[in-house]
């Protein structure tokens, strides 16, 4: 999976850092990376690339987290980058604003990883710059992770949203779905954001039940996954259908709900990344009964 980046390792131990010049710079506009053409291929911008770049701007480079010896940092915002050293984004030669999905295909594939997580604190940056309680400037905390108020003391910490993806299993048959009128376009597996009050438990049983109408047993937690696209903890279950196996499809949610023997369960490498597809390979690679 994207976060699966061993031998190395990921660190987000809180720290205030200076950059050095190896190390990688993410700037998002409009939700889309900064990426640097090196070679004729796409890659994250080091802040040895950066700096004659965005020279009023490096003041702005927030640490946000390592692996191995190289850090990651964020500037942001992108319309302060562009004012400060009078330049637009999208007119910089060499340079190039991409879609957040090349994330999953980049290589090295932790810089993917890492572009995702910066994306995540990104948006949790750029949406809490105001306190929420009285609207006064926040300012970055310089002991841990979060947004302090100077007026009155309200302290905001990062988002995430916990969400379930649920693996339904009817003897050698596994339940496979696509969404409706969504970019994502492959089979998937049921998937929900947790509500407030319920635990992720319920929200297998709630989401199983609202989008296809079964009922679950047997209910079994495989693994997880932080998914910074959506600013969203994956959490994986298993489960087997309990009674009747037919789908009552949410129209509004999903296009196609359909059971599929073990051995035709399509191999989806372009989706490797993610863990709906680790749990669709194993149990079509018989890992899971
Ligand atoms: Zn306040």
């Amino acid at each position: 999976m994207l976060h699966d980046i061993a031998p190395l390792t990921f660190s987000n131990v809180f720290a205030i850092k200076t950059p050095k010049d190896t190390d990688l710079v993410f700037i998002f506009k409009n939700g889309q990376p900064l990426l640097y053409r090196q070679c004729d291929q796409l890659v994250v911008p080091t802040y040895a690339v950066i700096q004659p770049q965005f020279p009023h701007s490096l003041h702005r480079a927030t640490y946000l987290c390592s692996v191995g010896d190289t850090d990651g940092f964020l500037i942001a915002d992108s319309e302060e980058i562009e004012t400060e050293n009078n330049l637009v984004l999208e007119d910089l030669p060499a340079f190039s604003l991409e879609s957040i999905r090349f994330f999953r295909t980049i290589v090295p594939s932790w810089h993917g990883h890492m572009g995702v997580t910066a994306n995540h604190l990104h948006m949790w940056y750029k949406t809490n710059r105001f306190c929420g309680a009285c609207g006064s400037k926040m300012e970055p905390s310089t002991k841990e992770r979060s947004m302090v108020c100077p007026d009155c003391g309200f302290t905001d910490y990062p988002k995430i949203c916990p969400a379930v993806i649920v693996a339904v299993k009817n003897g050698n048959r596994l339940l496979l779905t696509k969404y409706a009128n969504r970019a994502f376009t492959r089979y998937a597996l049921i998937a929900g954001f947790c509500e407030i009050g319920e635990t992720v438990e319920q929200t297998v049983h709630r989401e199983v039940m609202e989008e296809v109408g079964l009922k679950l047993k047997n209910l079994t937690y495989y693994k997880s996954q932080p998914w910074g696209f959506s600013e969203s903890l994956l959490f994986g279950f298993y489960a087997d259908l309990d009674g009747d196996s037919a789908i009552t499809l949410d129209q509004e949610e999903l296009e196609v709900g359909q059971w599929f023997e073990r051995e035709d369960i399509p191999a989806d490498t372009e989706n490797a990344l993610s863990l709906t597809y680790t749990m669709m390979q194993a149990f079509k690679n018989g890992e899971i009964q």
